[in-house]
């Protein structure tokens, strides 16, 4: 059993933000923090005093300010994301249309350059039933607002993650093969700031974003990602091996740059993150 208390002891005046102090009746015995909904949560044991709850929260000032911060910056994002995303919407480098059509079931689908969005869009009523993709729950939060804007995102979001890896995961075995190195595992992710990573342990991140990129941005991003399992730098060596693979590399890399931040952001990630 919790029992919930505000207080206005940890408010605006310290962090600039609400922090909600939740004490437990349990066994709790360590402070734990969390930012939801740019709130900070504090939940506490039994007999914690203010002045400890305060030495926490100064202790993780910096982390509390960081996540808040980001968490509104995500808020505002999302809020643009229905203009900007229907207004970038690539397929491997090339750029789709939407079509928006109403009928009772949802689906996505990819006719030539036009990606239908079918389903309920202009349903109206306290909660709209979720079901743009089988079996895909919305994330958190995400049913919201409800709008037909918010949940043809969300429907184009799981349409583009469940495309993922069957582009990616073919390239990355192909030129696995190809140039003879093996990895451990190969993961898609869900990345904000990179577009593939690899680790000592020679396990592969791809972003799942890859999936809008050209097919030869792709292949440079994986053959990138490879070439790290053989030097784990970006020395001379390196680019000079990927270079050899990939002569015009060069212009790959131009074009990620360029568009990559774009393409980064119109899908905004739902970011939830706690201190521990
Ligand atoms: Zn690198």
């Amino acid at each position: 059993m919790f029992s919930g208390k505000s207080t206005s002891d940890f408010d605006n005046a310290i962090l600039g933000f609400p922090v909600r102090v939740v004490r437990s009746s349990r066994r709790r015995k360590t402070i734990r923090m969390e930012v939801t909904d740019c709130e900070v949560l504090v939940r506490t044991p039994p007999r914690t005093t203010p002045k400890e709850i305060q030495a926490t929260l100064n202790a993780h000032r910096q982390w509390l300010h960081d996540t808040v911060t980001k968490q509104q910056k995500r808020q505002e994002e999302v809020s643009q994301a229905g203009p900007r995303w229907k207004q970038s919407l690539l397929y491997q480098g090339i750029p789709l249309r939407l079509a928006m059509v109403q009928q009772n079931a949802w689906s996505v689908s990819l006719n030539g350059t036009t990606l239908q969005i079918a389903g309920p869009l202009w349903q109206t009523g306290k909660s709209p039933q979720w079901s743009p993709m089988a079996g895909a729950k919305p994330s958190r939060g995400s049913v919201r607002a409800i709008g037909a804007d918010d949940l043809a995102y969300e429907a184009v979001l799981h349409w583009y993650r469940n495309q993922a890896r069957g582009i990616i995961g073919p390239r990355v075995e192909f030129w696995s093969r190809r140039l003879q190195l093996a990895y451990h595992q190969m993961r898609i992710k869900d990345q904000r700031t990179r577009w593939g990573s690899c680790s000592s342990q020679r396990n592969l991140n791809f972003n799942w974003r890859l999936v809008l990129v050209p097919p030869k941005v792709l292949d440079y991003v994986i053959v990138h990602e490879l070439c790290h399992l053989w030097e784990m730098n970006h020395s001379r060596e390196f680019w000079a091996k990927v270079s050899g693979i990939l002569p015009d590399y060069q212009n790959h890399r131009q074009w990620l740059k360029k568009h990559g931040e774009v393409l980064l952001d119109i899908f905004p990630r739902e970011r939830r993150s706690r201190p521990e």
